[in-house]
C-alpha cells in the first residue's frame, strides 16, 4: 500500500531511483565507484548550475549546514544571519554553538527577507551573510538573486541554505555569485534521505585556509583533494548506495533540464495554491514571498486532524507546522518528482478531509 509523500521531504523516490539501488554492492576503493562518483559529482555542478566542485557527505541536511560553519570560520568570527524560520534559526544556533558571533536579521514569519534591509543590516566586521533560500517552516522564499546582487562588491561571503530549493527553486550559484550552498537528498533531489551536498566558491575556500574550528570528519579540504585524485573517492566509507540513487535522480534531472524542472515546480506550485483557494483555505505566506516547493495552508485547528485524516484515509502525507506554527498550518510539499495529477489528488483529498474535519 503505497502512500503518497506530499511533504517538504523526504519526497517520492522515482522507481528508476530505487531500483538504483538494488544492485550488489560496490567497494568504494574500486575504479567502478569512482566512476559512479565521478559522474555524481558532475551532475550535481550541473544542478547546482556552478564549475566548482561539489563535496559529499553521509550525513542529513543539518550536517551539511555544521559542515559550513567549521570550514569557514574560527570563533569570534562575526556574521549577519537572517532568519525566516525555524531553519534559520537552526543555522543561527550552529553557528553560535562554534562560537560565532552571531547578529541575527529575523523577519517575520511568512515574509522573505528585504535585500535592502540585509544590506543597511551589514557591519564592517561581519565576514558573511547567512541565509536561507527556502524556508521549508513557512513556505517562503527569498530571493537570493536580489541579494546576491545587493552584496556584489561587498567583501562578505553569502552563504546559503538551499536544503529545500535546489533543484526545484532557480539557484544560480556562480552567475549570481554564491560563495557556499548547502542541500540533502531528500527533497527536490527525490533521493532517499542521507547525503550532504556542498559547493564553495574560489573566494569561499580562500577564507577557509584561515578557519581554526576543529574539523576532521568535516574537513573540506581532504573531501576535495580526494574527489580529485585521478580515482575519485572518499576520505572515509561513503553511503555507496545513497550516491548510486543520486547519481540516477540527478539523471532524471539531466534529462528533464534543469530549467524545465524549475518551471515544472513553479507549475505545480500554482496549481496547488489556486487549489487551496479554490476550497476556501487561506494561504499562510505573504504573497510576494510564495516558495514553489512548498505550501503552508492557514486551516485553524484542524490542522492535526486533518494530516492524520489525509494519511489514514487518502495515504497522503503531508506535514503540519514546526515551532509556532504547531497546530496552525499544514505543508504541502510539491518539490521533487511531482506531476498534476499528484497534485490534483491531494486537494481532492485535502477538500474531503476539510469538509468532515
Ligand atoms: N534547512 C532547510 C531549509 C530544511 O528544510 C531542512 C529540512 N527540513 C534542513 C535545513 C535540515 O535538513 P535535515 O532534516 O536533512 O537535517
Amino acid at each position: 500500500n503505497e502512500k503518497l509523500l506530499m511533504t517538504p521531504g523526504p519526497t517520492n523516490v522515482p522507481k528508476r531511483v530505487l531500483d538504483s539501488m538494488s544492485q550488489s554492492m560496490m567497494h568504494h576503493r574500486t575504479s567502478e565507484f569512482s566512476c559512479m562518483l565521478s559522474q555524481m559529482s558532475e551532475r550535481l555542478k550541473y544542478v547546482f548550475q556552478t564549475s566548482s566542485d561539489v563535496l559529499t557527505f553521509p550525513a542529513a541536511g543539518t550536517g551539511g549546514l555544521e559542515a559550513v560553519i567549521v570550514n569557514l570560520f574560527s570563533p569570534g568570527d562575526r556574521v549577519l544571519l537572517v532568519s525566516i524560520g525555524v531553519f534559520g534559526d537552526r543555522f543561527s544556533k550552529i553557528a553560535q554553538v562554534f562560537g560565532l558571533d552571531v547578529d541575527k536579521l529575523e523577519v517575520p514569519w511568512g515574509m522573505g527577507a528585504d535585500p535592502q534591509t540585509i544590506k543597511e543590516s551589514l557591519k564592517d566586521s561581519h565576514k558573511a551573510v547567512i541565509v536561507t533560500h527556502n524556508e521549508t517552516s513557512t513556505a517562503a522564499a527569498n530571493d537570493i538573486k536580489k541579494i546576491a546582487e545587493m552584496l556584489s562588491g561587498e567583501d562578505k561571503l553569502l552563504i546559503v541554505d538551499a536544503v529545500s530549493s535546489l533543484g526545484g527553486l532557480e539557484l544560480r550559484m556562480d552567475e549570481w555569485g554564491i560563495d557556499a550552498v548547502v542541500t540533502a537528498s531528500q527533497k527536490a533531489l527525490m533521493s532517499p534521505p542521507g547525503l550532504a551536498f556542498i559547493s564553495l566558491s574560489e573566494r569561499a575556500w580562500e577564507k577557509s585556509k584561515e578557519s581554526r574550528l576543529p574539523k576532521y570528519y568535516w574537513d573540506f579540504e581532504k573531501a576535495r583533494a580526494d574527489l580529485n585524485k585521478a580515482k575519485a573517492q572518499n576520505p572515509y566509507t561513503p553511503a555507496v548506495s545513497l550516491i548510486a540513487a543520486t547519481n540516477e535522480a540527478l539523471a532524471i534531472i539531466q534529462e528533464e533540464g534543469i530549467e524545465n524542472a524549475w518551471k515544472r515546480h513553479e507549475l505545480m506550485a500554482n496549481r496547488i495554491r489556486s487549489g487551496i483557494e479554490k476550497i476556501g483555505l487561506g494561504i499562510f505566506t505573504h504573497r510576494d514571498y510564495l516558495s514553489n516547493t512548498v505550501t503552508a495552508v492557514d486551516v485553524g485547528e484542524k490542522a492535526e486532524t486533518v494530516k492524520a485524516m489525509m494519511e489514514n484515509e487518502h495515504g497522503i502525507i503531508i506535514s503540519g507546522g514546526q515551532g509556532v506554527l504547531k497546530g496552525r498550518i499544514i505543508r504541502i510539499g510539491h518539490m521533487g518528482c511531482i506531476d498534476g495529477e499528484m497534485a490534483d489528488r491531494t486537494l481532492k483529498a485535502l477538500e474531503d478531509c476539510m469538509n468532515r474535519a
